[in-house]
């Protein structure tokens, strides 16, 4: 079995994923951040965070859940559903993330507004790797982006998503290279990939 670094990064789908979602997101990782991805589901409902007044679920108490169940040397937690989430401020939210923290995760089931998710199959992968890339940079503390072609740039609707780009601006990759850097003197093999 091969030895999972502790800067690995999980991908936890919660409920079932079609295996071409799943490798879109783990081949995102090194490409965006550089880091290991290990696709580990950690839970395998979110019925506790079922808002039934919304009909919707919560994701900030997902997050919790996510970083209580998750293993020590998962170094970042990207999790996956297909359920609609929100927090109390907004109608709905793609995804959410600990800022500076652990756990983040976004939801399909908006990504698949005004799209064949079979005929636009790319266009689909796409939104959900931008999306993913977007909530796990929040992880590593990156803030929203004025720059609407940027990865962290805050998307208010599926048009916004299409818009931007599948990077970084220079600012963001800057920010998230000083911030890998850190953690790299913390642990000066962690980044060696094997
Ligand atoms: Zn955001
Ligand atoms: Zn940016």
């Amino acid at each position: 079995m091969k030895a999972v670094s502790k800067e690995t990064i999980l991908l936890s789908p919660i409920g079932d994923f079609d295996a071409d979602i799943l490798h879109a997101v783990e081949a995102m990782v090194p490409d965006v951040f550089s880091l290991l991805c290990h696709i580990q589901p950690l839970i395998d409902n979110i019925d506790f965070a079922w808002d039934a007044r919304r009909r919707q679920f919560h994701s900030t108490v997902i997050l919790e859940e996510l970083s209580a169940n998750a293993p020590l040397n998962a170094h970042k937690i990207i999790a996956l559903t297909h359920h609609d989430l929100f927090i109390p401020i907004l109608t709905h939210v793609y995804g959410e993330a600990q800022l500076g923290g652990r756990s983040s995760i976004v939801s399909t089931c908006r990504l698949a507004d005004g799209i064949s998710v079979v005929s636009r199959r790319a266009t689909y992968l796409m939104r959900i790797v931008k999306e993913t890339a977007h909530e796990l940079g929040h992880t590593f503390d990156l803030r929203h982006c004025k720059d609407n072609r940027c990865l962290m740039h805050y998307c208010r609707s599926i048009g916004d998503v299409d818009t931007k780009t599948g990077q970084f601006c220079r600012y963001c990759r800057v920010l998230l290279s000083d911030h890998l850097k850190k953690i790299r003197s913390q642990s000066p093999t962690a980044l060696k990939k094997n």
